[in-house]
């Protein structure tokens, strides 16, 4: 399939005109060339922040104060929240799903409140629409269990220690809301760690070092900041000193449109419109961990198409001016329909799927860690250099931690520029097998370039673990889950 028109190419949106490729939903190639179609193509968006759980009480706040509304339990959120069925609840939820796919959103990142109920919930309403939802569960270290993360209130509410560990370890992200109402909770956020902060209206200069010294992104929410009153946040000195993504925040504040989402931030923040386009789709999508949100070759056919022929886009000068701005949003909320067929004279949306990318996290300098489909992965940097140097010992205890009372039943171990001596291999034969049987996992497979992988499995000699060396990291992590018995 090939999508024709103004093409909003990679991370700069250079407009090119020609074609978009597309095999078996990946871009396959971008070619330049004259064409007769109007449209504009860009990457769908991607929503870096939503609760779409209070679709039940949409506008609801009339003349009340924020407190009034959503403060538990006696918040009038938390009242139309209690009287409604589940099924009341998830078709409200489903309602406003259905609205963020047809205004051109591809994926988008929930805070799921309620536990593991709330995330199944949110998996029923969101069944066969083609938006990936990120969902962080709340609460809960289950429902965090049960998501593909967690979604903390704020540091003034809680430790959340527990909860940023768990997240770790199991590999999945971790966001906080901060710097809301005034700066007393960002440091306290900031020191979780956290893989993004939510809103940072109130930073203060010790804030935006913290974030300029490889501080987490931060997701901006424009108009919700202007529906609660807080303020409008400091975007460009933001944008200076890390990623910046869009959410259109709370269902109840604002409809889920990062079209007009969009259209507050070019017109608040003082940053250009390529900025802008750029925080409400590839910049989310790696912040989410996803792959979607930039036209490239290799990446998903996530493609909204705005048909430039509509009395609101005939005429437009800048592609992506207009895709930030009033023109482009009128456009799709009237006339966005879903289909595969690029010719259809309306607002469309390629239906592909974004993939998740593995969240990679640090053990250590040399030491990383990444949760595969339920596959343990450690990648160690210069296996001798790491024993020496105390580091190994430290991701031997995250080992131990991490597939200890989880249902993980095969690892991987990648070792990268390893040379191996006399100490480094007794401390393998010693330490890893007695790591192999005190854990319990059934499967072990080292990962290398050279033939290191196979001493090292060899010297493995836990009793009821198999342990093996194998060329491919995709094929280890197969056999690590169990998926095949060939290595
Ligand atoms: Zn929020």
């Amino acid at each position: 399939m090939n999508v024709e028109g103004t093409i909003l190419r990679g991370r700069e949106f250079d407009p090119v005109e020609g074609r978009v490729v597309v095999d078996d939903g990946e871009i396959t190639a971008i070619e330049e060339t004259d064409t007769d179609s109007d449209a504009i193509v860009l990457p769908a968006f991607v929503n870096a922040h939503t609760h779409i759980g209070d679709s039940i009480a949409k506008e609801a706040g009339g003349g009340l104060s924020l407190d009034e509304l959503v403060a538990p339990p006696d918040g009038l959120k938390h009242r139309l929240l209690d009287a409604a069925s589940r099924d009341e609840t998830v078709a409200a939820m489903r309602r406003s799903l259905q609205f963020i796919e047809r205004s051109g959103t591809g994926a988008f990142v929930e805070f799921r409140e309620n536990g593991v109920p709330g995330v199944e919930m949110l998996a029923d309403a969101s069944q066969g629409l083609a938006i990936d939802p990120v969902v962080l569960g709340r609460e809960t270290v289950d429902a965090m269990e049960a998501a593909d993360g967690f979604g903390a209130s704020g540091a003034r509410d809680g430790e959340f220690g527990v909860e940023r560990r768990a997240t770790r370890e199991a590999g999945k992200l971790f966001g906080i809301h901060a710097g809301e109402r005034d700066s007393h909770d960002i440091n306290g956020a900031l020191d979780l760690d956290p893989d993004f902060l939510v809103h940072m209206v109130h930073p203060e200069e010790l804030h935006l070092q913290r974030l300029a010294d490889g501080g987490p992104p931060v997701v901006l929410c424009p108009r919700s900041n202007l529906v609660t009153g807080v303020g409008v946040a400091p975007a460009a000195d933001l944008v200076e000193r890390t990623t910046v993504a869009l959410g259109t925040d709370n269902v109840m504040l604002n409809s889920p449109s990062m079209f007009r989402e969009m259209e507050f931030a070019a017109k608040l923040y003082d940053v250009p419109a390529r900025e802008v386009l750029r925080m409400a789709t590839v910049n989310g999508a790696e912040m989410a961990g996803l792959d979607c949100g930039v036209i490239e070759r290799g990446r998903p056919a996530r493609l909204l198409v705005l048909d430039g022929d509509t009395h609101n886009l005939a005429g437009v000068e800048d592609a992506v001016r207009a895709s930030c701005d009033g023109p482009a949003s009128t456009t799709c909320e009237t006339c966005c329909c879903l289909a595969s067929d690029a010719s259809a004279q309306k607002t469309i949306l390629v239906n592909t799927v974004c993939h998740r990318v593995a969240q990679r996290t640090s053990i250590t300098d040399r030491i990383d860690y990444e949760n595969r489909d339920g596959v343990g992965i450690w990648i160690i940097d210069d296996l001798q250099e790491t024993l020496q140097s105390g580091e190994l010992a430290e991701a031997e205890d995250h080992f131990r931690e991490t597939v200890t009372g989880t249902s993980m039943s095969g690892v991987v171990i990648v070792l990268e520029n390893t040379e191996l001596d006399g100490e480094t291999m007794d401390h393998v034969n010693e330490k890893w097998t007695e790591l192999g049987e005190v854990t319990g996992i059934d499967r072990t497979a080292y990962v290398s370039d050279g033939i290191e992988r196979l001493t090292v499995a060899n010297k493995n000699e836990a009793q009821g673990m198999e342990a093996t060396g194998v060329a491919s990291l995709d094929r280890a992590v197969e056999w690590a889950a169990g998926d095949t018995d060939i290595v």
